[in-house]
């Protein structure tokens, strides 16, 4: 068990390039923390630095308490899992499971009994007779893990374990992991570029971008009050629609403005999030999630609608993707991540609508949403606009 502390943490790799800054961030005894943001953001290093495979250039990283910057990795008791989890291929997967406790000198008997204890663990107990060969791809990976977990290690690093496996096993060893994570209770850090991995795995998420940490919270409270506009556009999918304009005092009240369009925000609402009130003035950008808006009929739509033609959809099953052409493209922001090349080729809104209702590409319509549910951002600053 470990509490895995980066205090004030840097890293410069030769030649000069800062591939993390000022890192400052407590992983707790038992808790499943998840490291996300675009490849190249610094995440395999900080995961590195854990397991001791990376020197630290600045400030300390401390493991239940003691710095452990120039500890040895096989002093740190950390087992590490890796996109390619190679498994012996003449080994059962016994074998395979009790490799690491055999090389440390533990008893027979009691290699067997962990054995066991992990293969029931991951479900693994009418396997273990067989060869990595023999086993699917997901079997292989819970092998790989048995391997790591029978050493009972204070901590597991898992570096993208999934990206080598189809969408549908991926799904099931998403769910898998997170539940051997809570059954063993092992303080866990996984790293990944997968929003979807980030949002449903975790106790608590870590965005990183250019080396820096933009936000540490819950996957629900990264949702819900995203600190930038990076956290906002990255997390979330499909990815949050991003319209510039500005907030403007006006009837009695506070509205954003952009292309025609006038959003009011209600008392309520600025009562709830007072910094809104107090950027009159400024511009920003919304944030709107494809679910948040609403198609409604041309001919009622408010001032506050945004009048489009949906341009093509995209059927989800239980709702419809559609991508729909406004007006005011101009006034549309290119996503800060890659994840929706879509949205970077054409200046198009997103907007989720419920499968029973009808859409047709070439119709015309109108979308309000809730401003209560609408995000606001610094356009400068980029940092949300909130309390
Ligand atoms: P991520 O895991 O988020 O994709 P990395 O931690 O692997 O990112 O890398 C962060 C940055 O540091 C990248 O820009 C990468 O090119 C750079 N980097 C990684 N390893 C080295 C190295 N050994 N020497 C120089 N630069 C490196």
């Amino acid at each position: 068990m470990a509490e895995i502390v980066f205090d004030q943490i840097g890293k410069t790799y030769a030649g000069g390039y800062a591939a993390i800054r000022n890192l400052n961030m407590t992983i707790r005894d038992g808790e499943f923390l998840i490291l996300v943001g675009p490849s190249g953001c610094g995440k395999s290093t900080a995961l590195r630095m854990i397991a001791g495979l990376e020197d630290i250039s600045e400030g300390r990283l401390m493991i239940n308490g003691a710095v452990v910057n120039d500890l040895a990795p096989r002093d740190r008791d950390i087992a590490m899992v890796f996109q390619s989890y190679a498994l012996y291929p003449h080994l059962t997967v016994a074998e395979n499971i009790g490799f690491g406790l055999r090389v440390r000198g533990m008893d027979k008997a009691e290699i067997a009994r962990k054995v066991d204890e992990t293969a029931r663990l991951l479900e693994l107990e009418d396997y273990l007779a067989r060869k990595p060969a023999q086993l699917s791809g997901g079997q292989r990976q819970r092998v790989a893990m048995g391997r790591a977990l029978a050493r009972s290690p204070q901590a597991f690093l898992m570096d993208e374990p999934l990206s080598n496996l189809d969408a549908r096993l991926r799904g099931q060893m998403r769910a898998e992991i997170a539940r051997m994570q809570k059954l063993s209770g092992i303080t866990t850090v996984y790293v990944t570029h997968d929003q979807v991995e980030a949002m449903t795995m975790g106790d608590r998420v870590a965005v990183m971008k250019g080396g820096v940490l933009q936000q540490l919270g819950t996957p629900r409270s990264l949702y819900d009050r995203p600190a930038n506009l990076f956290v906002a556009s990255f997390m979330g999918a499909p990815a949050m629609n991003l319209l510039e304009g500005e907030l403007v005092a006006g009837h009695g009240g506070i509205e954003a403005r952009f292309g025609g369009v006038a959003i009011p925000f209600s008392a309520g609402v600025l009562a709830e999030r007072p910094g809104v009130g107090r950027a009159a003035g400024r511009a920003v950008v919304l944030g709107v999630r494809p679910d948040v808006f609403q198609p409604v009929d041309g001919v009622n739509a408010p001032s506050s609608a945004i009048p489009g033609t949906v341009a093509f959809i995209e059927d989800l099953g239980a709702d419809l993707l559609a991508h729909v052409d406004v007006e005011m493209a101009d006034h549309l922001k290119a996503l800060a991540t890659e994840q929706d090349e879509v949205a970077l080729s054409a200046p198009r809104l997103r907007v989720m609508i419920d499968s029973t209702r009808r859409v047709s590409r070439g119709e015309r319509l109108s979308l309000v949403a809730d401003a209560a549910r609408i995000h606001l951002f610094d356009a400068a600053t980029e940092a949300a606009i909130r309390d």
